[in-house]
């Protein structure tokens, strides 16, 4: 076998960057990676910052260091360089390394890739076909001129996270490399005062917490929720479908989406594979098919003459349907993927899901995928918008962006989380915990395994008190942690909008930077009484930022957020809040970027102040 030796980037890393698990599956090719570090001289120019001393630091280290599950932190800047391979058994890296998927599939021969810190710079001499990183904070010029703004960090977020998959699966990896430890649901646990945790369920949902170094028995969770997924087409399990010489993918709606949006975009797939994988067995990977590879047209005015006057309405089964290629040429491929299954043997689950989906897109995903089509046993995947995430408005002041309900709240609670618990010593004074939840299936109801209405919030709530009490355990712990925790309930609101004024309440007009909303509803469409609207509100005097009232139009019907359903599931204090925003639940939303900076920081001095502003007031006393 040839080495090929392709140089497939250069990912700076930061010194204070602790590098967790880092090879897996890549582990031969790291082995490479050392052997051959000096041959990547040939393929383009070492960047300049690689220091003789770097260098060395890479060749100390023993390829058993890279191949075990292994920490250690690296005292400079360091410029590791990703390698070739030439198993075809290798696939992109995971966890950390999941980052610079993208850069490492627009690669030939990719078989490995590199870590990054949040804020690195990513140098490349590969021809990419993809889009460019998304820029990082120093060059992203944000509205407000704010340098400190979280916003251009947010649009990375957008952009990797397609599916409720790919948002936890990158809050996940933010979260290792912040020092945060993974514990899993079926393992036992062993949590303690300074800790810092999540698990995930579903790989949609995640929870992650931090233990005050204070903590005492029956202190309470000072939690932010969220949800990771939003309204979109996925594929039906049999998605294979052909009409008038187009090949059409089959998709159920999921959420109550904006369908008409959805028309006329440009279109892709991401979601979850179920991988035969050689010398490794069945896997659970992502995917994500960069490159639009379906549309869903409209009909021509001139075949429709009413639409501007009668309205667009498109039938959900017959007119939603992407279109993929056209036959004549997927014909190409057919005749060409028939011989190759049959010199590869017939495997049952292959023959039912080719049947099941057209052989061209499976084609596509084992070539994201890195594998072959017979090794692709199964997958779960969403319709997605390819347009990225981006800064609008003439004074830079919007973000315009797909899934920002609720991503944008996701990402601001996980952030505030992990800037407040950097490390044990900003735990030093903290009596006790604080958690973010973010929880899939919010669209359709809560009702799953991984959602809100399941008790996968309670169960983490109760499992942490019990063992950190197992030593004196005391009546009533679990109820009394429950009665002194507070839950912030964030997703995004309905700002006013210009064109629409009359939809909005003459009182509770929410204005885009303008600060968090908080939503109130007499029925318990929102979970917000006096008593935590308050406690909130004093948690943004302190911390200077403003806060805004909604209630709905006593005429028109009103939404509902997992506030409700985790207040009357757990039992929990709660408040119901969000970032204003335009077009909701279309592919397509707006949001103002100060808002964001205002829900973090709010978030923030939440997770730092709150003990201390719960103390002023109390109720059942
Ligand atoms: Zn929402």
């Amino acid at each position: 076998m040839g080495t090929h030796i392709n140089l497939l980037g250069a990912c700076k890393m930061q010194p204070s960057m602790m590098m967790t698990r880092a090879i897996a599956h890549t582990g031969s090719e790291i082995v490479q990676f050392s052997r051959h570090f000096g041959v990547m001289a040939q393929f383009g120019k070492p960047p300049a910052a690689m220091t003789t001393t770097t260098l060395n630091f890479v060749k100390q280290q023993k390829s058993s260091d890279f191949l075990a599950p292994h920490r250690f932190s690296i005292s400079e800047p360091l410029f590791m360089v990703m390698i070739p391979g030439q198993s075809q058994n290798a696939r992109p890296g995971f966890g950390i390394l999941e980052r610079e998927k993208n850069l490492a599939r627009s690669c030939a021969r990719v078989c490995c890739c590199a870590s990054i810190s949040g804020s690195s710079s990513i140098s490349s001499s590969t021809t990419q076909e993809g889009r460019d990183a998304a820029p990082s904070s120093s060059t992203l010029e944000v509205g407000g001129g704010s340098k400190t703004s979280i916003v251009p960090d947010l649009l990375q977020f957008l952009n990797k996270s397609w599916t409720p998959f790919h948002a936890t699966a990158e809050a996940k990896r933010q979260l290792l490399e912040a020092g945060f430890e993974q514990l899993c649901e079926e393992e036992e646990w062993a949590v303690q005062p300074g800790g810092r945790y999540f698990f995930t369920r579903n790989m949609s949902s995640i929870f992650a917490f931090a233990i005050g170094q204070k903590y005492k028995a029956g202190n309470g969770f000072h939690v932010v929720a969220a949800h990771t997924d939003s309204p979109c087409p996925k594929l039906k399990p049999v998605s294979a479908a052909s009409k008038a010489g187009f090949l059409n993918v089959g998709v159920q709606t999921y959420g109550s989406g904006l369908w008409h949006t959805w028309f006329d975009r440009d279109l892709s797939v991401a979601g979850r594979v179920i991988v035969r994988r050689k010398g490794v067995g069945v896997v659970h990977e992502l995917v994500k098919v960069e490159r639009p590879i379906m549309r869903i047209p409209t009909l021509a005015i001139h075949l429709d003459r009413t639409v501007n006057t009668e309205g667009f309405l498109p039938n959900l089964e017959t007119h939603l349907a992407p279109v993929l290629a056209t036959q004549i040429k997927s014909e190409l491929l057919a005749s060409k993927s028939e011989t190759t299954s049959q010199t590869e043997g017939a495997n049952g689950a292959m023959y039912s899901a080719k049947k099941a989906h057209h052989p061209l897109l499976l084609q596509i995903l084992a070539e994201e995928l890195n594998c072959t089509v017979e090794e692709i046993l199964d997958f779960e995947l969403s319709v997605c918008d390819t347009q990225p995430s981006c800064i609008g408005g003439a004074r830079k002041e919007f973000i315009f962006s797909g899934r920002l309900d609720n991503l944008a709240s996701s990402f601001c609670a996980l952030r505030a989380l992990l800037d407040t618990c950097e490390d044990a010593a900003s735990l030093t004074d903290e009596s006790c915990i604080r958690a973010v939840a973010l929880f899939d299936n919010e669209e359709v109801g809560s009702d799953s395994a991984q959602g809100a209405g399941s008790p996968v919030m309670f169960q983490a709530m109760n499992r942490i008190t019990r063992w950190l009490v197992r030593e004196t355990p005391s009546e009533g712990i679990v109820e009394r942690t429950i009665r002194r925790s507070f839950l912030v309930s964030a997703d995004m609101a309905h700002a006013l909008h210009p064109n629409y004024a009359e939809r909005h309440e003459d009182h509770h007009q929410p204005k885009l930077h303008e600060g968090l909303v908080i939503k109130y509803n007499a029925n318990q469409r929102y979970a917000t009484n006096t008593v935590t609207a308050f406690l909130f509100k004093e948690v943004a005097k302190v911390a200077g930022v403003p806060t805004q009232n909604f209630v709905v139009r006593n005429d028109m019907g009103c939404g509902s957020t997992i506030g409700p359903i985790l207040a009357s599931g757990i039992g929990i204090r709660t408040v119901d809040c969000g970032m204003p925003q335009l077009s909701m639940h279309s592919i397509r939303e707006m949001c103002g970027t100060e808002d964001v900076d205002i829900a973090y920081n709010h978030f923030k001095a939440f997770y730092q102040i709150f003990t201390t502003i719960d103390k002023q007031l109390s109720v059942d006393a």
